[in-house]
């Protein structure tokens, strides 16, 4: 990346240098919270970036919390997961993983508080009944008929809750804020609902939960967050947020920031709309290089550091806002040029036999992994009688839209290696170009023709002997419609067909034993990158990371 320019504070940065300099807070302590239900997507690495990015800038730390607080969706293997994509990014949190569930003690026991001090109450309403009482934007709510249950009955009904005396959904406990409230969060949220399911940190301790909105500014206070910043739809919590903390004692007073959630076109940011694609087999898993998720885009070939400097490339603002995908792969081509190293892959191979070397001749010429990087190593090319090149750079016509020009009589360079000419080709019986005939122009290994005949292109190409073949898994954007999760839209309506071609291709040797994750630039046709599950150096698999231009098509 060329050296970043000085942004201007976003708001946040701008609130914490103003609570530094005030004395407000000392310390920076940020967090990031996901709730393990799925696998994290770009735009938790927007959210990670802001988090971790903020602590780090000031000095301060961030944890990593586990918002745990719903058993039914969550499970361990979303927990190893998060762990290793917030890794891979690059962060590290502060200290040991935190889990919400670590204070299910605590909680419990603010809440028993709230009740002593009557603003809590265990409510019997249904469902449909706690909805009616709610009232809506338009209309007042109606305060609940146990809503001034006695301390006593309250403390009582609470326990056998926790006991397990209720079925699911016959009670839970609210708290007393206002059922006319303009917020309608502030019309007594429940705080605490019956769930008999198996959690996967407490095991069956309990069978209440907490609701989130009551879980989260509290941990945040036993955790001494400083900055609590989260996405733009919990605005209207935060008066909720507050309340909590005004009328618990907890440790410290947190507050909660607000920032636009990252949309991005062409794809879904959601966690159950990706499950959904997992669970219905449209991809091979949440991991498949074509899910916008962080572990997709890490088999797809996505660097962190080109994803890192895509989510600092976005405005951190109060409004939501949706980005061009574009502007997403510019980042990471720019990453790719500039340190992937080159290597060479034949797509369409076509056959070149030259006639005036011996057929026995083989040479080996030394080339650079990437040019002017000597640190990146550098890597032997096989060179013989016969080699391959892509069908697409011989034509049997000259003409001048052919920008090659390698047709009978015309001279080619070969990338990194001698200038041929060809003299003839051969036909298949369906009238297909099989193999073109050419001859060596001696003496040119790094240097011009000595009768001044220069070629007018550079093709690259592999010793037929010497190439090995390997699967090459090219993808299409997942979806084909812009805003597939857009209107009334459904989204699976929205998918490309046929996202995912497979085909075999032929790569140099030096490519065949490299480490799974290695991204290459196949030079003049795309970055690649080694299989991290399903490479091996008996079985090449490449995937396309993405095009060389940003109208290359396949990869965009
Ligand atoms: P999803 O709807 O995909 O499940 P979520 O907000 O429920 O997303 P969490 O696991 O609760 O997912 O999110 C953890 C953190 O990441 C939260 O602070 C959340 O605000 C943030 N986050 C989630 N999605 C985005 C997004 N698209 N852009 C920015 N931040 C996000
Ligand atoms: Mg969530």
């Amino acid at each position: 990346m060329t050296e970043e320019k000085a942004k201007p504070a976003n708001f946040i940065e701008k609130i914490i240098q103003d609570d530094l300099a005030s004395g407000k807070h000392d310390n920076i302590q940020t967090r990031f919270p996901p709730e393990p239900n799925g696998y994290l997507h770009i735009g938790h690495a927007k959210a990670i970036c802001v988090n971790f990015g903020l602590a780090q800038q000031f000095g301060g730390q961030c944890n990593l919390r586990f918002d745990d607080t719903n058993p039914e969706k969550e499970e361990d293997e979303y927990v190893q997961a998060i762990q290793s994509d917030v890794k891979w990014l690059g962060f590290d949190w502060a200290g040991d993983i935190h889990y919400t569930s670590d204070y299910f003690d605590q909680l419990h026991e603010w809440a028993v508080y709230l009740i002593k001090e009557g603003k809590a109450y265990v409510c019997d309403l249904s469902a449909e009944q706690t909805k009616e009482y709610r009232g809506s934007f338009e209309k007042v709510g109606t305060n609940s008929p146990f809503r001034d249950r006695s301390i006593e009955e309250n403390l009582a009904l609470f326990e056998k809750m926790r006991l397990g005396e209720f079925d699911e959904g016959a009670c839970g406990l609210r708290v007393k804020i206002d059922m006319t409230s303009p917020n309608m969060s502030m019309r007594d949220p429940y705080i605490y609902r019956i769930k008999k399911a198996t959690h996967h940190q407490t095991g069956d301790k309990w069978c209440i939960y907490p609701s989130y909105d009551y879980a989260h500014g509290q941990s945040d206070a036993l955790e001494g967050i400083s900055h609590s910043v989260c996405t733009l739809e919990f605005a209207d919590h935060r008066p909720l947020y507050d309340w909590f903390i005004e009328n618990l004692p907890v440790p410290a007073q947190p507050h909660q920031y607000e920032f636009g959630r990252l949309s991005i076109n062409y794809t879904v940011t959601s966690k159950r709309k990706l499950r959904a694609l997992v669970e219905g087999k449209v991809v091979n898993g949440w991991d498949d290089p074509r899910m916008p998720t962080i572990s997709g885009m890490r088999r797809r070939g996505y660097t962190p550091a080109a994803i890192r400097h895509f989510c600092d490339s976005l405005a951190v603002s109060k409004t939501d806002g949706t980005v061009d995908v574009a502007q997403l792969e510019f980042f990471i081509r720019d990453d790719l040029n500039q340190n992937a190293p080159r290597g060479t892959c034949v797509i369409n191979p076509l056959k070149v036999v030259i006639n005036n070397m011996a057929a026995d001749h083989s040479e080996n010429i030394t080339v650079p992994f990437l040019q002017d990087r000597p640190e990146m190593g550098e890597r032997e090319v096989p060179f013989s009688s016969e080699i391959y090149i892509d069908q697409n750079d011989f034509k049997e016509e000259y003409s001048k839209k052919f920008k090659k020009k390698f047709c009978v009589g015309k001279r080619i360079r070969l990338r990194h290696g001698y200038v041929i000419e060809a003299e003839g080709f051969e036909k298949d019986e369906q009238g297909n170009i099989v193999q073109v005939n050419a001859k060596l122009i001696e003496n040119t290994l790094g240097c011009d023709p000595e009768d001044g005949d220069k070629p007018k292109g550079v093709v690259h190409w592999i010793s037929c002997a010497h190439a090995v073949e390997a699967e090459l898994r090219m993808y299409k954007r997942l979806f084909s419609d812009e805003n597939p999760d857009g209107g009334n839209k459904d989204f699976m309506e929205c998918l490309t067909p046929d996202s995912l071609e497979v085909t075999t291709a032929l790569i140099e040797p030096a490519l065949a034993g490299v480490a799974p994750e290695s991204v290459f630039q196949f030079e003049r046709e795309g970055y690649y990158v080694a299989d991290r599950v399903d490479h091996s150096i008996d079985k090449p698999v490449f995937n396309l990371t993405i095009g060389l231009r940003e109208d290359k098509g396949l990869a965009s």
